[in-house]
């Protein structure tokens, strides 16, 4: 399988694909943990994504492929992935469209987590983060047992700095600009499942699964996936 999860900022994108990876066996790679797994790190490419980052806008797509082309070459992606946060315009869909194909793969399905605005605030206000395994949690929706820490590997919880609700409204006009405009990138391709991101984590997980309907099987092994410039 080698999905992609689109949707706005808390729309449950980075939830559902720890779930899906975990049934499945295959890797979530979430563009944003890979962005601030750089920061921590202090690398130059993280030096220079940290203000994007801050502020809610998207950090160059050169800085991003190349994260993400280092991730897709690994083993573990070679009998599928779920892309997360990734892409976020049309032109990193289309830069990944051709690195597939040049190994002769192609993306299964497109699912559009959808969530209204005033959810996604509301939503995101209360989103809390393993610093150690990136699981997440929601102080309402989905506390983890003991408040501040992670239930499955005991790291402490945070918030994330762009998790202030100034920051997110500004995330969500990023959304609208660059990363709704796939929704119709994919619809003409005839990628997209769109799926109702309100209610429970499981109720949408269940929704997810019936838009792939049949699809839900691992892809073969592949060759590894490159997304430089042609
Ligand atoms: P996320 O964890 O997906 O909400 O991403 C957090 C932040 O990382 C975003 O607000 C962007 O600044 C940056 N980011 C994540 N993925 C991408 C991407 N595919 N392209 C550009 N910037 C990204």
């Amino acid at each position: 399988m080698r999905l992609v999860l689109l949707g706005p900022p808390g729309a449950g994108k980075g939830t559902q694909a720890q779930a899906l990876a975990a049934l499945w066996g295959i890797p979530q790679i979430a563009s944003g943990d890979l962005l601030r797994a750089a920061v921590r790190e202090d690398s130059e490419l993280g030096r220079e994504a940290a203000g994007y980052m801050e502020c809610g806008h998207l950090v160059p797509d050169e800085l991003v492929l190349k994260l993400i082309a280092e991730r897709l070459q690994k083993k573990d992606a070679r009998g599928g992935f779920i892309l997360d946060g990734f892409p976020r315009n049309v032109m990193q869909a289309e830069r990944l469209a051709v690195g597939l194909e040049r190994v002769g793969l192609k993306l299964d399905k497109v699912v559009a987590v959808m969530l209204p605005d005033e959810e996604v605030v509301k939503r995101i206000s209360g989103r809390r983060t393993c610093e150690d395994c990136a699981a997440m949690y929601h102080v309402v929706f989905e506390p983890p047992a003991k408040a501040g820490v992670c239930d499955k590997c005991g790291g402490e919880l945070y918030q994330r700095a762009d998790d202030a609700e100034e920051t997110v409204r500004e995330r969500i006009k990023v959304y609208e600009a660059a990363t709704r405009p796939l929704l119709d990138h994919y619809g003409r391709l005839g990628l997209l499942a769109k799926v109702d991101g309100v209610g429970r984590t499981d109720e949408v997980e269940k929704r997810i699964l019936a838009a792939l309907d049949g699809l839900a099987i691992p892809s073969q092994a592949g060759a590894g996936v490159g997304l430089a410039r042609s």
